[in-house]
């Protein structure tokens, strides 16, 4: 911009300009120049705001959709204001942006609300600098703008706009399933207070135990369910409105239906973040679950004719609306660690904004791992990381992120010559990668350290503690228990946990029983210690046989799969119904316990490795002879998470780097974290964790776009 006037007002603006920008303005760098004045007859005398011009490379970035400011809140809740109740009601400081862009610069022509001519009084507030809409790309009002209509299961509208939404609210408080299309996707919504009605959506979903998100109407509503802390309330009410999972403790959340979130540590709450979520929830009173619409670990869906193709079987109602949804964009899950922030699941509210990261290889594409893909790529010294994806087990999450990679090169004109993938070759992800042209795959772990040490740009060499449920390693075995030393160029395995068996591969995975099994079995202990009830007929001798053998069953470090074992030991989940169950349940009785059983990881040194040896631990735990009452099982699994935060802490001192990353699916156990990190700093060491990129598979594009080698 240009200004001219008295040097000392123009301080005085220099100054304004950073303490009073608009609440979403990041400024990323300010640089003065001084200009000749200007003849008094040519003298500007009239404030201007000129177009966008289309010049020279994009720099502009694309903002994250934003939660209703207060402003727009009180609009729509005045009775006298010409937006009272209308659903789509934004401004500058809000609403909704990456998920209506079609490409770069951000003008109205270019996104999905060029379907809807402004009104009069809307066209004027947009080309008024004072006013609040001044060049608010989805301005609208109930006159110009988009519009509800509530639909059955086959697709004919039984109401439009107040109308629809009164069924909509109807709809919950008669213990249906309604579909609503929300900001970013559909989502499917049901009273979340009855327990018939949740059940009736876990049936339907065919998601059996996985916890679902709850929507409060309001802060106060969620305080009297569970208490929060001052970084959840903040989090929770800030313009991002992530999902924040909040610490049971082991109060009885009273009201909420038991099936909502099973035996996890946590509950996921967040507030409503559109105006259409919160006339809809205000008006029904109560908390819902508010869970993705989509079949699980697909991308939401965002069409309302492909909706009532996947989901028509699911929800009773479907709660509409006219503007399109250019790119599905899920809600964000965020959980506290201390006072810091841990990202569990980067989208909405977050997603695309870049992460500044000096010193990045140019015109690379990392395309991320297999589960929780996202990707990333990397611009000047900027990283934008994509919205989460999903799991690549299906077409429409393949094609999703086939075309988040176009979409995001398209948008920021960015022409891939080089692609990052992981090592493992099965990957859809790999495969798209190698299929390109030029590609450097990066061992797993690897580049879960990498993400940590981007995050917080460092350079190497540290220590990297990387705990995960899977991934391959350099040696062709399923790594998940590492101790790496990398460096942004090379990498060296310095230790693991003791490997052991899979007895069934991928099985093992989802019944932690079998990993029991095998646990025992290495340790070599004879009995079952009750685990032959567990199995059908004579399946616990064929285990054992396999396992004896060596038949059908894959070596693995995997921490991930350790806490499935001990989990079951502890007689607390020996099915996993979703990923993490038996893990979170373990974590869930650590968090509650009021004692920690003195327990011990052996440590082996083999060459130059380490191994965490957690046979005596098993021995101890099952050869305890004492009455295994609740309070009991508390103390171990506390007493388990202590054993491996001394193991990481005696390995780090071995090891000798003084800082020390953690890393890696396990490490959103929050008891796991806090533990870890207390060891490792009574001894002296800088201990770095995950803020904005996941400690999970949602953070492995981020790490390998931060490798340098070539
Ligand atoms: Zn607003
Ligand atoms: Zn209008
Ligand atoms: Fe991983």
């Amino acid at each position: 911009m240009e200004v001219q006037g008295h040097a000392r007002l123009m301080e005085d603006f220099a100054t304004a300009i950073e303490s009073e920008k608009p609440p979403l303005a990041v400024i990323k760098s300010i640089h003065r120049q001084d200009l000749k004045p200007l003849s008094n007859s040519k003298c500007e005398t009239s404030f201007q705001i000129r177009p966008s011009k289309q010049e020279g490379g994009i720099v502009a970035l694309v903002l994250p959709d934003m939660a209703t400011c207060k402003d727009c809140l009180n609009d729509i809740h005045d009775p006298t204001n010409r937006r009272y109740r209308y659903p789509f009601t934004n401004c500058t400081n809000c609403g909704p942006r990456y998920s209506i862009i079609e490409k770069l610069p951000y003008d109205r022509p270019y996104t999905s609300m060029k379907h809807f001519p402004m009104c009069e009084a809307c066209q004027e507030e947009y080309e008024d600098p004072l006013n609040r809409r001044f060049h608010a790309q989805p301005n609208a009002c109930p006159k110009c703008g988009p519009q509800l209509a509530f639909w059955d299961t086959e697709g004919n509208e039984l109401g439009t706009r107040e109308e629809a939404l009164y069924l909509a609210i109807n709809t919950l408080k008669s213990g249906e399933i309604l579909a609503l299309k929300g900001l970013g996707g559909f989502q499917l919504l049901v009273d979340g207070c009855n327990e018939q009605a949740v059940s009736r959506l876990r049936a339907r979903k065919g998601r059996m135990s996985k916890p679902f998100a709850l929507m409060a109407p309001n802060l106060e509503t969620i305080r009297k369910t569970i208490p929060l802390s001052q970084q959840e309330e903040d989090w929770l009410t800030s313009s991002r409105a992530p999902i924040v999972l909040i610490e049971k403790k082991g109060t009885t959340t009273t009201g909420i239906a038991p099936s909502v979130s099973g035996h996890t540590p946590t509950l996921g709450f967040m507030l409503p973040y559109s105006p259409l979520h919160t006339l809809l929830i205000e008006a029904f009173d109560g908390i819902v679950v508010a869970t993705s619409g989509n079949l699980s670990e697909e991308p939401i869906c965002i069409d309302e004719k492909e909706a009532l193709a996947r989901m028509g079987r699911i929800a009773d109602g479907f709660l509409v609306h006219n503007r399109p949804i250019v790119r599905p964009v899920d809600d964000s899950v965020v959980r506290m660690v201390g006072e810091q922030l841990m990202m569990i699941r980067r989208a909405r509210g977050f997603a695309p904004f870049p992460i500044d990261v000096a010193n990045v290889t140019p015109n690379r594409v990392a395309v991320g791992a297999h589960l929780k893909n996202a990707i990333a790529l990397a611009k000047d010294s900027s990283v934008f990381i994509s919205q989460h994806i999903g799991d690549l087990e299906t077409l429409a999450t393949r094609d999703c992120f086939e075309s988040t990679i176009a979409d995001l090169s398209a948008m920021y004109e960015f022409q891939p010559t080089s692609f990052l993938c992981d090592l493992h070759p099965d990957y859809a992800s790999s495969r798209y990668a190698t299929q390109q042209g030029q590609c450097i795959s990066i061992q797993h772990h690897y580049a879960h350290v990498l993400a940590c040490m981007a995050e917080h740009e460092l350079e190497g060499p540290v220590l990297g503690v990387a705990w995960d449920g899977t991934g391959l390693g350099s040696d062709g075995t399923i790594w998940g228990g590492e101790l790496l030393i990398a460096s942004r160029k090379d990498w060296k395995r310095a230790g693991h946990l003791l490997p052991f068996l899979l007895p069934g591969g991928d099985r093992a995975a989802k019944e932690p029983k079998r990993i029991a099994a095998s646990l025992l079995h290495k340790a070599e202990m004879e009995q079952g210690h009750g685990l032959e009830h567990l199995f059908d007929g004579n399946e616990y001798q064929t285990l054992k046989t396999m396992l004896e053998r060596d038949l059908n069953c894959i070596a693995t470090t995997s921490a991930g799969r350790l806490f499935d074992g001990i989990a079951s030991l502890l007689n607390l989940c020996h099915t996993n119904g979703h990923e993490g169950q038996a893990p979170q349940a373990l974590e869930l009785m650590a968090s509650l316990s009021s004692e920690s059983m003195k327990l011990d990881l052996g440590l082996i040194q083999d060459e130059d490795r380490i191994i965490g040896d957690w046979r005596p631990l098993v021995k101890q735990l099952c050869e305890d002879s004492c009455e295994k009452t609740d309070a009991w099982v508390r103390s171990a699994a506390a007493g388990f998470h202590h054993a491996l935060a001394q193991h990481v802490r005696t390995a780090a001192e071995i090891i000798g780097f003084e800082k020390v990353c953690l890393t890696g699916g396990c490490f959103q156990n929050r008891f796991l974290s806090e533990c870890c990190r207390e060891e490792l700093e009574k001894a002296g060491f800088s201990v770095f964790m995950h803020h904005q990129i996941p400690a999970n598979d949602g953070g492995i594009a981020a790490g390998q776009l931060y490798y340098l080698g070539s």
